[in-house]
């Protein structure tokens, strides 16, 4: 990756993040290994704006990224979509980091899952002035777009010049495979079945610590 400005550039994972797992880590890794990132900023939101609420606090869902980050050096918890009233827009979230650092590249990574559904995002069109965005593919997944998606996908593909722009590509990156996700953790969890080297030691020991995701009892 050659990338000629000087400013460094800054990684952003959004999720529910309930439980954090290693599919969310090491497929984030790959893409600061990939892209040569600074920081990769995991933001878990507070209200999701497509799906159910947590069945975590957004303060136990926070603890839990913190555990499972702690002493990497280039990841680091963002909590800024916590700070703010009312459900939890992408855009909103690259408005607020885009004042914080006007000059970075910014790179906003997902799953294909995920970017599949972009369309249906508040204003969508407006994220890719505000920062890339970097799909993160796993192999033999299905990659279905819409029209209006893959011609979107094509006009706007990166080429590796183009790391150095503040914003405005999208880019395709292979990453580990992990058919690993927070549902089925979650139910795991609920059924009282073993999630190690699921997730990380220390974020189970917390789920453990404050009885999360079990079973709700007559009494609880
Ligand atoms: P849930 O099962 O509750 O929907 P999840 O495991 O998909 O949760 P999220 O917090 O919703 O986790 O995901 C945040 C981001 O991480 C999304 O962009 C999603 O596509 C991506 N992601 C989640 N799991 C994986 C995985 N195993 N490999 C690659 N990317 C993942």
């Amino acid at each position: 990756m050659v990338r000629s400005d000087n400013k460094p550039a800054i990684g952003i994972l959004g999720g529910t993040f309930d439980p954090v797992h290693f599919g969310h880590l090491r497929t984030g890794l790959d893409v600061v290994e990939q892209l040569e990132l600074a920081q990769l900023r995991l933001v878990p939101c507070a209200m999701p704006a497509h799906r159910d609420n947590p069945s975590a606090t957004a303060q136990e869902r926070r603890l839990m990224l913190e555990l499972a980050i702690k002493n990497h050096p280039k990841l680091m918890v963002d909590d800024r979509e916590l700070l703010r009233e009312g459900p939890s827009y992408t855009v909103d979230t690259l408005e607020s980091l885009r004042e914080d650092y006007p000059e970075n590249p910014l790179f906003l990574l997902m799953g294909t899952d995920t970017f599949s559904q972009l369309t249906t995002w508040s204003r969508w069109t407006q994220i890719l002035p505000l920062a890339h965005i970097v799909v993160m593919r796993r192999a033999d997944e299905p990659w279905m777009l819409s029209n209006q998606l893959s011609e979107f996908y094509e006009q706007n593909l990166a080429s590796e010049d183009d790391a150095s722009l503040k914003a405005g590509k999208v880019w395709s990156f292979p990453v580990t495979q992990m058919g690993i996700s927070a549902t089925a953790i979650r139910d795991r969890l609920l059924r009282g079945d073993d999630v190690r080297y699921l997730l990380p030691d220390a974020v189970i020991s917390l789920i453990e610590q404050l009885h999360l995701y079990r079973a709700k009892t007559a009494s609880s």
